[in-house]
């Protein structure tokens, strides 16, 4: 009835109702002993307190068995137990006993499941106790764990001592009792069953060594004295192999010897067969070598270090490669953007241009036969289209020069003479202004750039400069050699602009607040910055509300080579 019994299929994994241990120890019980069995079983449900049920199974069973005496130990410490309650008057409670006098003891603390000798002279485990055992009058021994607080810890055990030799129905009844014991004992909390019977308590939390294991955020495994691993968390398992440790399986054996000899050692570096092939650990173990050691496993340095640099390999590449991607998306974005913007200007530009010319047909044709009020109508939308056409040309010029498909062509240029082609061109509006417009005496230069396009950059800058000052200011353009590269600066006495928009300045369409809408669409020095740069040079702007600006731009010198 009890053999093939271990440790797993002993403690419960169903219901009472459809246990197959009870079942079978029920079977085998006589019609008397179902009686007792009926008994039993109601004393054990009549207690909710572990103690008070234990003392209460005890002398339920004494009275079914008269001819034997019925103990609980409970465990103290390794190897050790009390006698927490005996149906037998004169044992003494409280008493320690020690395992290796006790084999039946041992055994169950070897196996986890319960001894049974239904004969003394039968059982070679209980040959060294034998004299013992006579002096006493036992005949045969039945020992069951009736409850552990954690899966790896010492069990709770009900001993029967037989006085005569056991039979079948006896062993059944006290078989079905001590699982009644296990089904009751382990449907309670672990925690208030081992503080009322006086065992260590587990962990707050109810946690058991297995789950302790698992929390610690290294490799552990708990190991006997000859290195085989009683249990082990998901960490160890999986470094050892990825085994379970079912039961039944070979048991895993780790051989941490050390690998220099050094008495008491706590830690050492060993080799262990690991899954991947041998691997190089530190291990450590708790100071008492007893009979079980905790050993914590970590990687030696040197693997540890190599892991460590292939995570950030990995990271690294991985970052780079969401980099790539992100700036394909974006270069992207901003082609499909550019191409919108000259394919729209490129739509409207010929519209446009028919608009213009019938708006100055129209004004031509009809001027003396309109009212004023249609003359004004006429005139605002000549003024817009004209806008209109300035920003798709801007428009088409950006997106030119962001493509390539308008290239520059560098030569040697004279400072003198494109800086003073842009002041005459546009004295008339400084007159029409009255602001001053002057370029101070300076070296001649040969600066490598564009002509046309050098031209269209300072016209830009003065004309805005002209545009942003009020009357009775003035705008200056200088010209002055700085190492191999020529600084040209337009200076006005104007507006200045706001620091806010001050660092956007030579963005698309950033205009200072209050700009006039006629004036501009924020083109202007976009396109400024796009040919000073596509002439190798660079632009940039120094301005005080109120006070005026200074634009600069800083050109390469004409070096003899295109
Ligand atoms: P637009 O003049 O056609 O609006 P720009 O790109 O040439 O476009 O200039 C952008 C904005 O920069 C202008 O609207 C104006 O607010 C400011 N700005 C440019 N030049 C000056 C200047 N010399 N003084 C003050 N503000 C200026």
């Amino acid at each position: 009835m009890l053999e093939g019994i271990s440790a797993t299929t002993w403690f419960p994994q169903q219901e009472p109702a459809e246990c197959p241990v009870c079942r079978g120890a029920r079977a085998a019980l006589s019609e008397q002993g179902l009686a007792a069995a009926g008994n039993l079983a109601i004393e054990i449900l009549a207690h909710r307190q572990p103690a008070a049920l234990l003392e209460a199974a005890i002398s339920a069973l004494a009275r079914a068995v008269p001819d034997g005496r019925v103990s609980v130990l409970v465990p103290e410490a390794a190897g050790r137990w009390r006698v927490f309650a005996s149906s037998a008057a004169h044992v003494t409670l409280d008493v320690v006993v020690e395992s290796d006098r006790y084999p039946e003891l041992m055994e169950v603390r070897r196996t986890g499941a319960p001894y049974v000798a239904t004969g003394i002279d039968a059982a070679p485990e209980l040959r060294g106790a034998r004299s013992l055992l006579d002096t006493a009058g036992v005949k045969g021994l039945a020992a069951f764990p009736v409850f552990a607080a954690t899966p790896s810890a010492e069990p709770v055990v009900l001993k029967v001592s037989f006085y005569a030799v056991v039979r079948p129905d006896q062993l059944a009844l006290v078989t079905l009792a001590a699982h009644h014991l296990v089904h009751r004992l382990s449907a309670m909390p672990a925690t208030e069953v081992a503080g009322q019977l006086g065992m260590a308590l587990p962990p707050p939390g109810g946690m058991d060594p297995a789950s302790l294991l698992n929390l610690l955020p290294l490799p552990a495994l708990v190991v006997d004295a000859a290195d085989k691993v009683i249990n082990a968390n998901a960490r160890a398992r999986w470094l050892l192999g990825g085994r379970e440790a079912a039961p039944g399986d070979e048991p895993l054996v780790l051989g941490l010897a050390p690998r220099s000899a050094v008495e008491d050692a706590s830690h050492w570096e060993a080799q262990v067969a690991a899954r991947k092939g041998d691997i190089h650990v530190l291990a450590w173990s708790s100071r008492l070598p007893a009979d079980r050691r905790l050993v914590l496993i970590e990687p030696h340095p040197e693997a540890r270090r190599s892991s460590h640099e292939r995570t950030i390999r990995r990271t690294l590449a991985e970052k780079l490669r969401e980099l790539e991607q992100a700036n394909t998306l974006l270069a992207e974005y901003a082609r499909r953007r550019d191409r919108f913007v000259s394919d729209a200007a490129h739509e409207l530009k010929t519209p446009l241009a028919i608009l213009r010319s019938y708006l100055e047909t129209l004004a031509e044709d009809l001027g003396d036969g309109l009212s004023d009020q249609q003359k004004e109508f006429l005139q605002a939308a000549a003024v817009g289209a004209r806008r209109l056409q300035r920003l798709i040309d801007g428009l088409l010029d950006l997106a030119a020069l962001e493509t390539g498909r308008s290239p520059l062509v560098l030569g040697p240029v004279s400072s003198r003479d494109v800086v003073a082609g842009v002041i005459g061109g546009l004295r008339p509006i400084a007159l029409a202004a009255r602001v001053g417009l002057a370029a101070p005496p300076a070296a001649e230069l040969a600066l490598r750039a564009d002509l046309q396009r050098l031209d269209q950059v300072l016209r830009n800058l003065v004309e805005n400069g002209l545009k942003y000052t009020p009357p009775g200011g003035e705008v200056t353009v200088a010209v002055e050699r700085r190492g191999d590269r020529a600084l040209i600066c337009v200076r006005d006495t104007g507006v200045g602009i706001p620091p806010a928009i001050l660092p956007h300045i030579f963005d698309e369409f950033v205009r200072a607040p209050g700009s006039n809408p006629t004036e501009g669409a924020g083109l202007g020095l976009a396109i400024v910055r796009r040919l000073a740069m596509a002439m190798g040079g660079r632009v940039w702007v120094e301005s005080t509300p109120g006070a005026g600006s200074r634009f600069f731009v800083e050109l390469p010198l004409w070096t003899g080579e295109g």
